[in-house]
């Protein structure tokens, strides 16, 4: 499987990823790596963050290297009633993004309440994945630290409570649609809050997402420079179940000129 593709990177002009993230500085990297496709998909959580996208493709237009770039942008759900992401068409518009990579970010719970938390998160996946400005879902079952230390996530250790039919049912949505679902190595495979137990689950969930026809993204979700070149470790992820080229969505570069 092509070890070469990252399809989730932030810079550092958003303000997520760090200072080491400026444009040049990571396509640099990009280079030293060998990742040769990239998509850029900094947060678009808020409408007042739409003048540094501008800056950031500014200064992808301005690069010259040889890695080929698709200009994208990461999505949250806003409204766990309605499933609704922050980014909407008129910023697809005005702002030319090809690739919109999005995902639940949150329980939304204060209570460690299982059934409830794995039933609303199974539904706000399936809108992202029905969602027709979306093109990936991003690391699905992945939650923050924060929801860890709080104890309202203390039970997710691995997939267990996570039905085989939602599973399934996600695979053939995203199989249905042509949302592609990712494969995240910084805040899954390379994330402290991740045992083995959790990762072997990861595995096997994701060969029956396989299973059922959906296609693949690998990517870094890179913060830090030195995170860079870790989206091989989605690919061999992605192998290790037996997925190919085939199974993996690669975008057109963005036409800078
Ligand atoms: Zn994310
Ligand atoms: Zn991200």
């Amino acid at each position: 499987m092509r070890k070469d593709v990252d399809l989730h990177i932030h810079t550092a002009l958003i303000g997520c990823a760090n200072d080491t993230m400026g444009v040049p500085e990571l396509l640099g990297r990009c280079e030293q790596e060998g990742i040769m496709s990239v998509a850029i998909t900094d947060h678009l959580n808020r409408p007042d963050q739409l003048p540094t996208h501008h800056l950031i493709k500014q200064q992808l237009r301005e690069y010259e290297g040889p890695v080929q770039v698709t200009w994208g942008v990461e999505a949250n759900v806003i409204d766990p009633a309605t499933g609704a992401i922050s980014v909407v068409e008129e910023h697809v518009e005005e702002m030319g993004f090809e690739l919109v990579i999005a995902g639940p970010h949150s329980s939304y719970h204060e209570e460690p309440d299982v059934r409830s938390i794995v039933d609303l998160q199974h539904r706000l996946m399936m809108q992202v994945v029905a969602n027709p400005l979306v093109h990936v879902l991003v690391h699905p079952w992945w939650f923050g630290r924060r929801e860890f230390d709080s104890g309202v996530l203390a039970w997710l250790t691995d997939l267990q409570q996570w039905p085989e039919a939602q599973i399934r049912e996600l695979g053939q949505a995203a199989a249905e649609t042509g949302t592609a679902i990712e494969m995240n190595a910084s805040a899954i495979i390379n994330s402290p809050i991740y045992g083995p137990e959790f990762l072997a689950d990861y595995k096997r969930a994701f060969g029956i997402l396989l299973e059922e026809g959906a296609k693949f993204t690998t990517g870094s979700d890179a913060h830090n420079i030195d995170q860079l070149g870790r989206s091989s470790d989605a690919a061999e992820y992605l192998e290790a179940i037996g997925a190919t080229d085939e199974d993996l969505l690669v975008p057109e570069p963005t036409d800078w000129s």
